[in-house]
């Protein structure tokens, strides 16, 4: 048996993300709709509440094959998604520390993966668990739910998607491993179901003013983690580096805070967060 006496092995993290509003500072569904097909854009406005989403994608990437509209098009438009430096500097810094990354994701396969390839991110991540989509050799792209209509239904209690509860979905990956700490970061009403499966020693990033934060101080019992607020990708950054221990003195309390501080929001941000649109795409994907 090695002596380890000397050396103390690194802590051993699952960091897991929500993609929309979390790691990019846009919703993909609507990206695509809105750069690529104004009158499908606007069908899918109108539909929200009132049909299941993944379904509604799958009905509206018809619209767009109908129309003319290539996957070189649509893998074009997802290249130019907003995904901030400061985020992707926090994943490097935490891969670099031997974390564990995954992401939890309402979106679908081929937009994923589309973006992370885009900006050279994908080797980052373990596994992309979101909604199957494929192109057709026709260049059709379709997406399935990702808890099929073809499986009991899995009668999560909280604010789940049918397609999808990310509750159940985290829960497999913290019981696949022993972990010294886990950490959950997403912005919306479906995240709240994830962030509850944490316990005391575990840390849940939540996007400030948005729906996941409006579920944990609605329902604070429920979640047992150390909840940090965060506004902008530079916000993430400095937790990622007080959650790592890699941080200078003066930054290390972040983690501890209940609230991230309010720095000045990156240009990148800032731009997306004069519209309405951040609000929507809550209300939408809800
Ligand atoms: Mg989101
Ligand atoms: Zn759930």
């Amino acid at each position: 048996m090695l002596s380890s006496t000397t050396s103390k092995a690194p802590a051993k993290r699952l960091f897991v993300f929500d993609f929309d509003w979390t790691l990019i500072e846009t919703d993909s569904d609507n990206w695509v709709f809105e750069h690529l097909c104004e009158e499908l854009y606007q069908v899918q406005l109108e539909a929200v509440g009132k049909v299941q989403w993944t379904d509604l994608q799958q009905r509206l990437l018809g619209g767009l094959f109908e129309r003319g509209i290539s996957r070189e098009d649509i893998e074009r438009t997802l290249s130019h998604i907003p995904f901030a430096p400061e985020m992707i500097e926090a994943l490097k810094l935490m891969k670099s520390q031997g974390s564990e990354l995954y992401i939890l994701s309402d979106a679908n396969t081929v937009y994923i993966e589309t973006v992370l390839r885009a900006y050279n991110i994908d080797h980052l991540f373990t596994e992309v668990i979101t909604n199957p989509a494929k192109f057709d050799e026709r260049g059709r792209l379709n997406v399935v739910r990702f808890h099929g209509l073809d499986k009991e239904p899995h009668r999560c209690p909280l604010p789940c998607q049918p397609n999808l509860c990310k509750g159940r979905e985290i829960q497999k990956l913290i019981d696949s491993q022993s972990w010294d700490q886990v950490v959950y970061m997403g912005d919306s009403t479906n995240d709240f179901c994830p962030s509850t499966r944490l316990q005391s020693k575990d840390v849940v990033l939540a996007r400030c003013s948005l729906l996941l934060e409006k579920e944990i101080k609605e329902n604070p019992q429920m979640v047992k983690a150390n909840v940090v607020y965060w506004d902008n990708a530079r916000d993430v950054l400095q937790a990622t580096k007080a959650i790592l221990g890699a941080s200078s003195s003066s930054s290390s309390s972040a983690a501890s805070n209940k609230s991230a501080s309010r720095t000045k929001i990156p240009e990148v941000l800032s731009v997306m967060e004069s519209s309405d649109s951040k609000i929507y795409a809550q209300a939408v994907k809800a």
